[in-house]
Parts: structure tokens; C-alpha cells; sequence
């Protein structure tokens, strides 16, 4: 297949590429580069079946040629980034979801769009299943990535049943792993990196927040099963397997040999605000309908991603 990745040069999209790449795709990387880096890419350069091209694609998407699949993955997609580019983030949820949709119904391509457990918001219903409809707050500082993401499921499925465009949408939970930038202030860098350099792991409020993480090679194995699957409603991928995040930083103290003390903070900005008390996927669709479930366990996945961190600090 002949493939585009927008945000391609990001974290998942970074992985995507290689992960397509091994099985004999060709890919087509797109990226402004914002939150992601040519860093996570660089290993590619000559890569006779891979092109990356810098372009924003809030705004018109020109591709050369025939394509099989647009996998639209570009977003900030941690919440000091979207604090930090509010804007963009809703932009390119909406503008260009809408760009990379025009262009998949144009190529006869099959579109997946990297949705989100931020769909459910503060969930009131646990674990979340795909047909819980969510509690999101559209006017607090989430709202911009959230609210883009749910527009962005939308504009999919009106694709769908309008031009008949052949969509997927993953509703991604919790991903870690190796690439993840070192200060994009999501929790596993944050505490790894704190972890790493003796300091003090900062958990936000009193730390019986939950949530489930999954290692990065077990969600790209669930992406390109969806892609490959005729599911066309939302799937859930993720680990459900669930933990205080005040559990979490013990464990990542206990698995990088660290002497970090935990300091319990309350951050003024809003990191805080509106923070899911709980998050966990119920997968049932994912295993039944794609065969899949996550495989690495979170000692081996923190494990690697630590001692990539190691080398980083
Ligand atoms: N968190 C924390 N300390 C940090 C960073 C995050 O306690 O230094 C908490 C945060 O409040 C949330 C959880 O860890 O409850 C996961 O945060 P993250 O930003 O990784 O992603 P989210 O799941 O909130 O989108």
C-alpha cells in the first residue's frame, strides 16, 4: 500500500512509519514539526520507500500520485501542549480532519483517524465502552482537544455515510514508549525523566487518579488491525490494565532504581483541571472483531522505555 501519515514525525506517527515501512508499505510522512520531530524520523532519511513532507494540514493537502490509506494522526496530544497551542490543536482536529478526509475521498483511499479516550471526558461510566457518549466540558482547558477530537469523529463518519468513504477511528487510550519528548509533561516522561535525575516525582493532587497504560508496539499492532479490518465504528485500543497514578510513580521509582521521594503537588494552571478521575478501555470490541490485545506487560514496556530515557538525560 501506498500510504500518508499526517503527524507522522510525532510519537505513534513516528512508530507507524517504521512499523508500515518493515512490512513492505511505502510511506508518505507529513508533519509541521510543532509537537513532532524530525528526530523521530531521521533513521529514515533515504529510505527509498519513504518521503516526509513539512506541511500543515489545517490547510490544503496536496499528495502527488495514488493512495491506499490516509492515517490521520497529526495533534498535540498532551495537555500542556494543548494549553500551550489551543488553537492549533482545535484546528487541526477540525480543518484538518476535514483536509485529510477531502483528500482520502479524492485518492479512493481508506481513512483512520487517531481519536482519543478524551472523546469520554471525565467519564461517568467504568470502563468506558464505545457507546458511552462521554462527559466533556467544551469551555475548560481540555474542551480544545477533546471537543476537536469529537468533531473530528463526526466529520469521519459523515464521510462515511455521505461519500462513502471507507473510515476507521481508533479511540486511543494512555500510549508510552520510547520517542515520547522528554518535556511534552505527560506522566511518564515527567516521572521517568524526575525518576532518572533523583528528583522528586510530582503527583498531581492526591494521586488515586487512574489510569491505564499501554506499551506503543502493541498499539500500532491494534492500528494496523483496525486498518486492515471492515470495522467501521470506533474501537478502543488500550491496556486496561488499571492503577492509581500515585501507584504508578512507586512503580517507576521501584523499576529505574531511584531514590526520588514523591512530593503530592497542586498545580495552579490547568494541568489539574478537569482531569479524569478514572480511565480504563473496556476492549471487548478489539478482541473480538480484531483478534487483538495488548501482549507487553508494564514492567517490560516501562523497562525499555526507561532505559531510553537513560541515554536522553
Ligand atoms: N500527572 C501527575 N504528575 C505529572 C504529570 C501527570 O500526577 O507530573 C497525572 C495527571 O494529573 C493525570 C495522569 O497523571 O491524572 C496522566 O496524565 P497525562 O498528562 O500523562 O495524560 P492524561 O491521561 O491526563 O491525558
Amino acid at each position: 500500500m501506498r500510504i500518508l501519515i499526517t503527524g507522522g514525525a510525532g510519537f505513534l506517527g513516528s512508530h507507524l512509519c517504521d512499523y508500515l515501512l518493515a512490512r513492505g508499505h511505502e510511506v508518505i510522512c507529513m508533519d509541521n514539526l510543532i509537537t513532532g520531530s524530525t528526530a523521530n524520523i531521521a533513521h529514515l532519511a533515504g529510505h527509498e520507500r519513504f518521503l516526509f513532507i513539512k506541511h500543515d494540514v489545517t490547510n490544503y493537502i496536496f499528495v502527488e500520485g495514488h493512495l491506499d490509506a490516509v492515517l490521520h494522526f497529526a495533534s498535540p496530544a498532551s495537555p500542556i501542549d494543548y494549553l500551550e497551542y489551543p488553537i492549533q490543536t482545535l484546528k487541526v482536529g477540525a480543518l484538518g480532519t476535514h483536509k485529510a478526509l477531502g483528500l482520502a475521498k479524492d485518492k479512493k483511499a481508506r481513512f483512520l483517524l487517531a481519536s482519543t479516550s478524551e472523546v469520554y471526558g471525565d467519564p461517568l461510566v467504568h470502563p468506558q465502552r464505545e457507546d458511552y457518549w462521554g462527559n466533556v466540558n467544551p469551555i475548560g482547558p481540555r474542551g480544545v482537544y477533546d471537543e476537536a477530537k469529537r468533531f473530528a469523529e463526526a466529520m469521519t463518519m459523515a464521510y462515511h455515510r455521505a461519500h462513502g468513504v471507507d473510515t476507521r477511528i481508533a479511540r486511543i487510550f494512555n500510549t508510552y514508549g520510547p520517542r515520547m519528548r522528554l518535556n511534552d509533561g505527560r506522566v511518564v516522561p515527567n516521572f521517568v525523566a524526575q525518576a532518572l535525575r533523583g528528583e522528586p516525582l510530582t503527583v498531581f493532587g492526591d494521586g488515586s487518579q487512574t489510569r491505564s497504560f499501554c506499551y506503543v508496539s502493541d498499539l500500532i499492532e491494534g492500528i494496523y488491525r483496525l486498518l486492515e479490518s471492515n470495522v467501521t465504528e470506533p474501537v478502543n485500543l488500550g491496556n486496561p490494565d488499571e492503577m492509581s497514578i500515585l501507584e504508578f510513580a512507586h512503580k517507576i521509582i521501584a523499576l529505574s532504581g531511584s531514590r526520588s521521594p514523591i512530593v503530592f503537588v497542586q498545580p495552579e494552571d490547568a494541568r489539574v483541571r478537569d482531569d479524569p478521575k478514572v480511565r480504563r478501555p473496556d476492549i471487548t470490541r478489539a478482541r473480538t472483531l480484531l483478534g487483538w490485545q495488548p501482549q507487553v506487560s508494564l514492567e517490560e514496556g516501562l523497562r525499555r522505555t526507561i532505559e531510553w530515557f537513560r541515554t536522553r538525560i
